[in-house]
């Protein structure tokens, strides 16, 4: 692959050719994350701004010379990216901001952001010949790996906690994957599929331990400079939970830099839920995250709960090197933003995307954010993944249905009764 220069061990800085390891750097168990290192000036004579604004292949593909595959890779057939960037004028109003976009990437095949990454690990495995694909996951990177694998035949056998929401549950089971539901939290499942895949050979696609799963993260950043015409926002929100998703944001923002194609870095702003705020406490506390212990990982958000969060190197850096912050909310707050983010723009995420929502809110309170900035909030999942959750959040906002007979009068009744019109 002539434009990946090497594997950069994060902790240690060790410095590994691409066929040399095939994950992490073996000096530290398993928290050798690696980054993927590029050669620009071979990247910049086979991409340019002006050739992606002619290609008509929008998904994460338009940016194949950025992405660790061959340029002859075959891609699965899903549609994956380019995901809508919605301006959210009436929520600006409410927070008393000037410019703010939500990107909807709840639209994405299995309606989570996880889809950007395991598209890379099916093309990756597939590359190195695989027979079959694991992950663990608390949901969503299981969906994604399930049902991009279904669209062209590979095996994969899953790891989720038991208590995973039933949606993400009935995904895995649609597309045929072998699904391990674990008595355990994530945490858990996380090790028991590293042992499995050591012991079987099984491509490994887990977060904070693949360093390619970064790389196909990354293109949400791609994208939002792309749709802004390449004028970078001031700042992004994200909720957090291995941290994988805050790290290829970055990743992605710094390959823009280093292509000139954007001309300043944006802010990067993580939001943690109370019980899973593991990177919020390291990052105020200038604890030292490589010893510090987990944390409990409780929170209504499943998709961000995780007591010892994967890619945790990766995920401070995204913060500490953009000027950022973490803010941290509770549940309830991140189950008030469901209905807030549905009615102010459209969008209906589950409790994870909406958490971004939250935390944007915060920081306003906070005055972490100026009312001037060019502001962008990812929503990470669909809220048809959680309905469960989606019901408390219109409980608590004053939301019911109406049941009534079948008749006129009985409408026209409950229309005057209940001084609806
Ligand atoms: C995975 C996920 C996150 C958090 O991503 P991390 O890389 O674990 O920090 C946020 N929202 C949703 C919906 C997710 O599936
Ligand atoms: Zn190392």
């Amino acid at each position: 692959m002539d434009h990946v220069m090497d594997l950069k061990c994060v902790v240690c800085g060790k410095e590994y050719a691409p066929d040399d390891i095939e994950y992490i750097c073996p000096d530290h168990d398993n928290d050798g994350i690696v980054d993927v290192r590029y050669d620009y000036d071979f990247i910049k004579s086979r991409i340019s701004k002006e050739k992606l604004a002619e290609n008509r292949d929008y998904s994460i593909w338009r940016y194949k010379p950025l992405l660790p595959v061959l340029p002859e890779a075959k891609v699965p057939p899903l549609s994956i990216g380019w995901t809508p960037l919605y301006d959210a004028p009436r929520l600006a109003r409410q927070l008393q901001l000037k410019h703010l976009w939500v990107k909807d990437d709840g639209r994405l095949p299995t309606a989570s952001f996880k889809d950007r990454a395991s598209a890379i690990a099916v093309v990756k495995a597939q590359e190195k010949g695989a027979e079959i694909i694991t992950t663990a996951s608390t949901g969503n990177a299981a969906a994604a790996l399930s049902g991009i694998c279904a669209s062209v035949g590979q095996r994969n056998v899953i790891f989720v906690p038991e208590s995973a929401p039933p949606a993400k549950i009935a995904q895995l089971l649609v597309y045929d994957s072998t699904v391990m539901l674990i008595k355990g939290s994530y945490d858990d499942a996380f090790e028991l599929c590293l042992e499995a895949a050591a012991e079987y050979g099984w491509y490994n696609r887990n977060t904070g331990y693949n360093p390619y799963m970064t790389e196909g993260k990354k293109t949400a950043s791609y994208e939002i400079c792309e749709q802004l015409d390449w004028n970078a926002p001031d700042v992004i929100f994200v909720s957090v939970g291995d941290g994988c998703i805050i790290g290829g944001l970055h990743k992605g923002l710094k390959d823009l830099l280093a292509l000139g194609w954007i001309d300043h870095m944006p802010r990067l702003i993580g939001v943690q839920a109370e019980g899973s705020n593991y990177m919020f406490e390291a990052w105020q506390n200038g604890e030292n995250i490589l010893t510090k212990a987990p944390v409990s990982g409780i929170t209504v958000a499943d998709s961000i709960s995780a007591g010892l969060p994967r890619d945790r190197i990766k995920a401070l850096a995204a913060v500490t090197e953009t000027n950022g912050a973490y803010v941290c909310i509770s549940d309830d707050e991140i189950l008030n933003a469901i209905p807030t983010l549905a009615r102010g723009v459209g969008v209906f995420a589950e409790p994870a995307g909406a958490a971004a929502y939250a935390g944007l809110v915060k920081a306003v309170a906070e005055g972490l954010v100026r009312a001037d900035e060019r502001i962008v909030v990812l929503n990470t999942g669909n809220g048809l993944k959680d309905i469960k959750s989606t019901m408390t959040s219109v409980t608590m906002a004053g939301s019911s249905p109406y049941h009534i007979e079948p008749d006129l009068e009985v409408l026209k009744q409950t229309i005057q009764s209940n001084r609806i019109l």
